[in-house]
């Protein structure tokens, strides 16, 4: 459902200001519709009047009629009292909910064979799962002026306004304010599609990005990793370097090495031949490249094969630079967030950029980034290097063993079913009231995932949220059952902020981090909820907060060199990939400088600029750092009230308002870095 919706939320228009040209005979058939109009319903109704007649005009194109077909349209559908007014709201509640709603049980029905795992897949299932039944209703909606009856009623606004303003504003207001962003922009479906074939193109870029790390040589020839290992970058290649700190043998030596790596996939020193081919072997530190045959291996190059150490030509930064590209033919039909910047922030974050930039830094450049990095330093009993920033020893040895874990999960979960029925326990235990327990285990259905699982909230409240969960033949394992309760709150979420939210167009929450700070307080709970004794608070809980702060540094740097980059580009239109590279890179040597340099003991560190979500995610990667922050506003909020389940249920039905507001009704305090680095400060006390 969420995907669905945002396609309609991308854009807050206020049109005035709009880019795209205006028939000439727009201006007097709107002064004189709004003579004649505010002469029937009074001169109360002038003001809305002519907004809404401006955000038609704003819409407008040749091929929706000429002057007479405009001014009949304004005339037959402008609501000139109140009670009308009322009733194309109500009439908009229904649809949508109907509409959004069966579209959703569709493409749960066409994705049923893909998605669950209930017998063998056939061709078909994955041509019914990509089909998309609800991807042309925009344009319909435009082409039939139905889109147009709501831009002539309802109110679009800014961020500013719905920032400023909004607190004011009643719950209708907010709901007349959201109806209207339904239809708040017009793409072309040309447009549409270029931006597809960029995301598509970038996707595929990233997908095929593979290290073959048996085939990486050191200086003594030697071979550091295991035969077939095969890593993606960036994600395999961090979490490799996190993994090799259990490792005392040769750990630190990979380590070296894959930062190396990363270092030419930045700089595209990379020999262009070794991405995703087995059949070279390269030494990342002299950059020489040999058939994999010579220096003796399994994997012989295929005849043929020319092995040159040429490197990449800057791939990466023409894929990432065409992102930007697409991005920008959309700018012309988003007139007050005129940039893929702008939407990001404005319009999907609903947090202003400058905001979020403060939030990060915050982070990044406080006191206790220090203080965590000598815990480091101790535990690893050497001097820190720039690839520690990925350390995660930060754990302290739970009570039982995963083995133990398992079991335990094994014997009550068999089935999803059998998960299903212990929801209505679960949420219990979690603090629901035992009614609304009930009311919301009936909601959720559990189904068995041919993947690691994930939760699919529903369109309409009379359709269930669907938990879909990963279950082996031997039953539900630990780390299944970990995912599971993380999904359950999710779907919890979804139930009480589609069913319980006043209005079906306040449905949901402020943008993705919020829902994940609810499924993290469950997940948080998991060795609880298996009915065993949990490590509360104390120095296993200390640690998770201190890990959770230092992920938060490590994306929130990250995060900061996306957004220089973005901002870079719009300065740079005609930039080559050459110079928009030369940029990344100044980039995020100026963000280890600042922040890191004199932690690490090393300046003009580049492997932050590693991630893949550069490349392919349009400016996606702060959500990930604020959804850290936001989650420990929420987990502190139910702290301090000492009660999960009914503070979980007044936040939820605030619905989605803008993320500040919707904070304060359930924190007190707006959008914010200060919870995690209070709950941070208590940590190391503690652990003091
Ligand atoms: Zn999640």
């Amino acid at each position: 459902m969420k995907g669905i919706i945002t396609v309609f939320l991308l854009a807050s228009v206020m049109i005035s200001g709009s880019a795209l040209a205006r028939p000439d005979w727009m201006k007097d058939s709107i002064s004189n519709l709004e003579k004649e109009l505010t002469g029937k319903y009074g001169a109360e109704q002038s003001a809305r009047l002519v907004k809404g007649m401006d955000q038609v005009a704003g819409f407008w194109r040749e091929e929706d009629g000429d002057a007479e077909v405009f001014e009949e349209f304004v005339r037959v559908n402008f609501a000139g009292d109140e009670k009308t007014l009322d009733d194309l709201f109500n009439r908009w509640e229904f649809l949508l909910e109907s509409i959004y709603g069966h579209m959703n049980e569709i493409r749960m029905a066409m994705g049923r064979y893909a998605d669950l795992d209930i017998g063998p897949m056939y061709a078909i299932d994955r041509v019914t799962a990509s089909y998309s039944a609800s991807a042309h209703i925009a344009d319909d909606f435009f082409s039939n002026k139905l889109a147009f009856t709501v831009l002539l009623n309802f109110p679009l606004t800014t961020l500013e306004e719905r920032l400023t303003d909004g607190e004011g504003w009643t719950r209708r207001q907010w709901a007349d304010v959201r109806l209207a962003q339904w239809f708040s922009r017009r793409v072309p479906s040309s447009v549409n599609l270029e931006l597809a074939k960029a995301s598509a193109a970038s996707d595929q870029y990233i997908a095929d990005y593979n290290i073959w790390m048996h085939h990486l040589l050191n200086d003594k020839g030697e071979r550091l990793f295991p035969p077939k290992m095969r890593l993606l970058s960036h994600w395999n290649l961090r979490d490799q370097i996190k993994a090799d700190y259990g490792n005392s043998e040769g750990g630190l030596e990979r380590q070296r090495m894959i930062q190396k790596v990363m270092e030419r996939i930045v700089d595209q020193t990379i020999p262009e031949i070794v991405v995703n081919n087995p059949h070279v072997d390269w030494n990342p530190y002299s950059n020489e490249v040999w058939p994999a045959g010579v220096n003796d291996s399994d994997s012989e190059p295929p005849a043929g094969m020319k092995v040159s150490g040429d490197r990449e030509p800057d791939t990466r930064y023409s894929i990432w630079f065409n992102t930007f590209k697409a991005s920008t033919l959309v700018d012309k039909y988003s007139p007050t967030a005129p940039t893929l910047i702008a939407r990001r922030f404005n319009e999907e974050r609903e947090i202003p950029e400058e905001q979020v930039e403060n939030m990060l830094v915050q982070v990044c450049s406080s006191p206790l980034v220090k203080q965590i990095s000598e815990m480091a330093k101790k535990k690893l009993g050497r001097d820190l290097e720039p690839f520690d920033i990925w350390y995660n020893g930060f754990r302290s040895m739970g009570k039982y063993s995963e083995p133990e874990l398992d079991k335990v999960a094994r014997g009550k979960y068999p089935t999803a079913k059998d998960f299903e029925k212990d929801i209505e326990r679960m949420l219990v235990a979690l603090d629901f009231p035992a009614d609304r327990a009930e009311y919301l285990a009936g909601k959720i259905l559990v189904e068995p995932a041919r993947g690691s699982g994930h939760a699919a909230g529903s369109g309409m409240c009379s359709a269930p949220a669907r938990l879909r969960t990963r279950v082996g033949e031997e039953g539900m394992d630990y780390k299944g059952f970990n995912i599971a309760v993380h999904e359950m709150g999710h779907n919890v979420e979804q139930v009480l902020s589609l069913c319980d939210v006043d209005y079906y167009v306040l449905q949901g929450v402020p943008n993705v981090a919020f829902t994940e700070a609810f499924a993290f307080v469950f997940q948080g709970n998991d060795i609880m909820l298996l009915e065993l004794e949990q490590d509360k608070g104390g120095r296993a809980e200390a640690m998770s907060t201190i890990n959770d702060f230092w992920m938060t540094v490590e994306i929130g740097a990250v995060s900061l060199i996306d957004m220089k980059a973005w901002r870079w580009m719009y300065e740079h239109p005609d930039a080559t990939p050459a110079e928009f590279k030369a940029a990344v890179i100044l980039f995020s040597k100026e963000v280890w400088n600042t922040y890191f340099a004199d932690i690490f003991g090393k300046k003009d560190v580049t492997i932050l600029a590693v991630y893949s979500h550069m490349v392919h995610s349009f400016l996606y990667l702060p959500d990930y750092a604020i959804g850290h922050m936001i989650a420990f506003q929420v987990k502190e909020q139910m702290r301090e009230a000492g009660n999960i389940g009914v503070e979980f249920e007044r936040m939820a039905i605030a619905g989605r308002i803008a993320p500040d507001l919707w904070m304060k009704n359930a924190t007190g305090k707006r959008v914010s870095a200060d919870a995690l680095i209070e709950a941070t400060e208590r940590a190391l006390k503690e652990l003091d």
